[in-house]
């Protein structure tokens, strides 16, 4: 897609991205925390006892597809947020960009992973 953007009904790529559908509310999630710029939510197959996924409420594509800078600053202000409510002593952030780092769901989001030993380096 190549820009950020907003949910544009008439866009039908935006209408089959499924964080967009989320963040429409048209698909049901387990909300870990939401402000104007974001949503969290816990992912559906936790790769830690805490496994929650940021997403911005633009659409954007990726890390490398993100074109306003301001994306990055919230959904990171966000992660440190849901870290400290919920009082996690380590965590790790994680963003895969594209398909060959592990990136299944063109939406740009982050994984905040806690709760047990995180290795390095990641797989
Ligand atoms: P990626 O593989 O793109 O880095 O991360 C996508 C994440 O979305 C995966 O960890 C996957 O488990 C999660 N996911 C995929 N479909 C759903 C869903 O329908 N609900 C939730 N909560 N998470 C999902
Ligand atoms: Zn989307």
């Amino acid at each position: 897609m190549g820009s950020d953007s907003t949910s544009d009904s008439n866009n039908p790529q935006l209408q089959d991205c499924l964080f967009c559908k989320m963040v429409r509310g048209e698909i049901p999630i387990q909300k870990v925390f939401e402000d104007d710029h974001t949503l969290a939510f816990d992912d559906i197959n936790p790769q830690a006892p805490t496994h929650v996924l940021i997403i911005p409420k633009t659409h954007t594509d990726s890390i490398a597809d993100t074109k306003d800078p301001a994306i990055f600053a919230h959904v990171l202000a966000s992660a440190q947020k849901i870290a400290e409510a919920k009082s996690l002593s380590h965590f790790r952030i994680v963003s895969n960009n594209g398909q060959e780092a592990g990136q299944s769901v063109f939406h740009l989001h982050i994984h905040l992973l806690a709760g047990r030993p995180l290795s390095w380096p990641p797989g």
